[in-house]
């Protein structure tokens, strides 16, 4: 298809992230979405590789600010599909700080963080995410921290569009991609996705065993119930959680206080060039 590029990724035979990109691929290939209108940002982790992987815009940015830098390009670029990718530990540790506020700001792009409960590229490490009792090279006697409860605290922030899934629940997880992408907000889907060689305790037969669907009849609109089946579960259900569609995007939030302008007029008239401004400002901090 269009968004192969000819880079064979690197991740361990049976890497759970292999399924996300299977997933994203799939979803935009049937939203029918050009290459040239895609852009994926990522972080930095084994899942933030997956930007190199595909055939389309993207950038591999720093430790915990994909989102930063995506909402950047969404803003500047209104026409353009922006994905932005991360690992639990470049999401909800060194970026949390940039994922509350971009729950709360709700920029029209999508947000899927690869959670597999650790740390793998730097050899697996605790992560926020990992269990009480999860034992690594940095936890000997196991880990002594609650778990992130991060699809409550997606809610609680203020997040328009909350979903879970499992890379193995491919149909599942390519219409969530969709839906996503269609959502007018922030939408954040956290994604299972097992890391076979640093986490033997979350693995396929874990997720397998552990993860639940939604209740019949469950209403994604209504906030309490979403809280209520995060609970019951602990935090183990897939599906969309929790969907607001009532709040303005960012972009039309700032475009109506504006009287009209486009916020890519307004990023532009922020970020012109201005050569002597420019070289004024270089000057002060010679
Ligand atoms: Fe995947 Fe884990 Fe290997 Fe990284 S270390 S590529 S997360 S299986
Ligand atoms: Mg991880």
């Amino acid at each position: 298809n269009d968004y192969r590029n000819d880079i064979r990724p690197n991740w361990c035979p049976g890497c759970g992230h292999y399924g996300v990109q299977a997933a994203i691929t799939d979803a935009v290939v049937a939203k029918n979405i050009k290459p040239e209108d895609l852009a994926v940002i990522s972080g930095i982790g084994c899942s933030s590789r997956i930007g190199g992987y595909f055939y389309a815009y993207g950038a591999h940015t720093t430790h915990g600010r994909a989102l930063p830098y995506a909402q950047g390009v969404k803003l500047a670029n209104q026409d353009l599909n922006v994905i932005a990718c991360s690992g639990d530990g470049d999401a909800y540790a060194i970026g949390m700080g940039h994922t509350i506020h971009a729950f709360k700001r709700n920029v029209n792009m999508v947000y899927i963080v690869m959670d597999n409960h650790v740390y793998g590229l730097t050899k697996g490490q605790t992560s926020p995410r990992s269990d009480v009792g999860f034992v690594t090279k940095t936890s000997p006697h196991g880990s002594f921290e609650t778990p992130l409860s991060i699809c409550e605290t997606a809610i609680a922030a203020g997040a328009t569009f909350v979903a879970q899934s499992y890379m193995t629940n491919r149909k599942e997880l390519v219409d969530l991609i969709g839906q996503a992408m269609d959502h007018d907000g922030f939408a954040f889907i956290n994604v299972f996705s097992p890391c076979v060689t640093y986490n033997k305790r979350n693995g396929y037969d874990y997720f397998k065993d552990a993860l639940q669907a939604l209740p019949e009849g469950f209403d994604h609109h209504d906030r309490a119930a979403a809280l209520k089946v995060l609970g019951e579960t602990d935090g183990l259900v897939t599906g969309l959680l929790y969907q607001d569609t009532t709040r303005l995007s960012f972009e039309k939030a700032m475009a109506n206080a504006n009287g009209g302008p486009h916020p890519r007029a307004l990023v532009h008239d922020v970020v012109k060039p201005d050569a002597e401004l420019f070289n004024k400002l270089c000057n002060e901090f010679k």
